[in-house]
């Protein structure tokens, strides 16, 4: 495996930063994980909108311009072949002596890797996954896709433990912020679409915002609000959104089944529609 880093394609075992890099120090940096099939990056375009709106919140300089990035984005990916799976990309402010002020003259640092994984097979999505709820201990900032996410990963741990794929982090108010690593949604008993709006206090996913324009395209409607906890136990159908997952069904909340504890038929219609508009040749 090859990754790239600061300039230079090295071998994945050997790519390191600087331990005074803010990433390792601080956290101080922000990423993208960005799907790919058959070869090709899905969405790629949203997903460096997103990197380039992370990054101004933060004051860190985009590291290269958008059609470099690009350009080393397709190297990674034919250097190591890459077929599906995803890119990961991170940008940190730098390295620069362990001082919380930004440092004037530190330089962006911009790391790429690949990792190849197999798509979802059908007795996987036919089963569904459970999900756990928690409260959500994370910042106020939850629009920037920053590294530091501790909070996230004690809430999947806790998930993991629990026998679940992910948890559900909550909100003060009982309404379900997103997973730890995934956008909610649910289809409430009366058969509505529901999604959280995506301000302050989610990421804005990009798998989201596809599935989303997927389903405006099929003609079908949905909401942008808050659910709480009690109405996804009480729906007919709930799943989540990522690019490492697209869009899974969940059959089980806590200890509470979803509808008739099968992945819902509005669900599979909805990962179909939305495999089917990333994947649509752009030119037809
Ligand atoms: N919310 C959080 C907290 C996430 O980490 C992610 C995935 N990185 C998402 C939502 C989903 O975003 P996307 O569809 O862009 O992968």
């Amino acid at each position: 495996r090859i990754a790239y880093v600061n300039g230079r394609f090295v071998p994945h075992r050997d790519a390191a930063v600087h331990i005074e890099d803010r990433g390792y120090q601080f956290a101080d940096g922000v990423y993208e994980v960005v799907p790919v099939f058959y070869s090709q990056l899905i969405d790629e375009d949203a997903h460096l909108d997103r990197l380039e709106r992370s990054l101004s919140e933060l004051r860190i300089a985009m590291p290269k311009s958008r059609q470099v990035l690009k350009m080393i984005s397709a190297e990674v990916m034919r250097r190591n072949q890459l077929t599906y799976g995803f890119l990961y990309m991170q940008v940190t402010r730098g390295v620069a002596p362990r001082d919380h002020k930004f440092p004037k003259a530190a330089k962006p640092a911009l790391v790429m890797t690949v990792r190849q994984t197999k798509p979802h097979t059908s007795e996987q999505l036919e089963k569904g996954i459970k999900v756990i709820t928690t409260p959500d201990i994370r910042w106020q900032r939850r629009d920037i896709k920053s590294i530091s996410l501790l909070p996230n990963c004690l809430a999947k741990q806790e998930a993991v433990e629990a026998g679940a794929a992910e948890a559900w982090l909550v909100e003060g108010d009982g309404t379900v912020s997103e997973g730890s690593a995934t956008n909610a949604w649910i289809v409430t008993a009366d058969g509505k679409l529901v999604t959280r709006k995506a301000d302050h206090l989610i990421l804005s996913g990009i798998t989201r915002l596809s599935l989303i324009e997927a389903a405006k395209a099929a003609g079908m409607e949905f909401e942008e609000r808050p659910f709480t906890v009690e109405e996804a136990y009480a729906a007919r159908e709930a799943f989540l959104t990522s690019s490492t997952n697209l869009v899974m069904p969940i059959v089980q909340i806590d200890d509470t089944p979803v509808g008739n504890g099968h992945p819902g038929m509005l669900t599979m219609r909805l990962r179909q529609l939305y495999i089917d508009y990333v994947t649509a040749d752009p030119a037809t």
